[in-house]
């Protein structure tokens, strides 16, 4: 057994069958320098590198409109995560809390979201900064950030006090 996938004490296991996943359509892939756990932030920073959604070209035109937007969410799937503790101790000292109590990646379905600032956009390659996933993560989905409703520029049609 690989070493993060070990149980640390006080730790539980849902004693549940292979997950049945939902058909969720993966829309490209993230790069980002990080190919090691160990070296990975555990949560986006806006002053850390770089990072790029490679969004896979059939996707381009859902990006029309974005590049208004300083900050943007992106979902993606944790996709080197276990996916059955019901506890976690994520200091490994015997402490635990519950797994919807964390914003771990292991649980049942493991998707990771950042608010994070968009840096640029050139054919469907999206450049952010930053985030806190593996080189290689599946990009799962893109959404302006929507609790500051506030495009860099007006719509193209439309206005703000009646988006389209
Ligand atoms: N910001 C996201 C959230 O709050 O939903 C993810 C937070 S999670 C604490 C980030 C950690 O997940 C990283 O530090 C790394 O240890 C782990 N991680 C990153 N990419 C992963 C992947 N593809 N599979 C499994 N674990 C990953």
């Amino acid at each position: 057994m690989q070493e993060d996938q070990k149980l640390r004490s006080n730790e539980r296991v849902a004693e549940i069958g292979p997950a049945d996943d939902a058909s969720l359509r993966f829309i490209g892939t993230i790069r980002t320098p990080w190919s090691d756990r160990k070296d990975c932030p555990r949560q986006a920073r806006d002053d850390g590198p770089e990072c790029q959604l490679i969004v896979d070209p059939a996707w381009k035109d859902a990006l029309d409109g974005l590049e208004d937007y300083d900050r943007i969410e992106v979902l993606y799937w944790l996709d080197r995560s276990r996916r059955d503790l019901i506890t976690q101790s994520p200091r490994n000292d015997g402490r635990t809390v519950g797994t919807f109590a964390l914003r771990s990646p292991v649980r049942p379905n493991p998707i990771g979201t950042s608010n994070v600032r968009l840096v640029g956009i050139e054919g469907s390659v999206i450049t952010v900064r930053s985030l806190d996933c593996l080189d290689g993560t599946p990009l799962l989905d893109i959404k302006p950030d929507r609790c500051a409703y506030s495009p860099k520029a007006l719509p193209k049609t439309g206005t703000l006090d009646q988006p389209l």
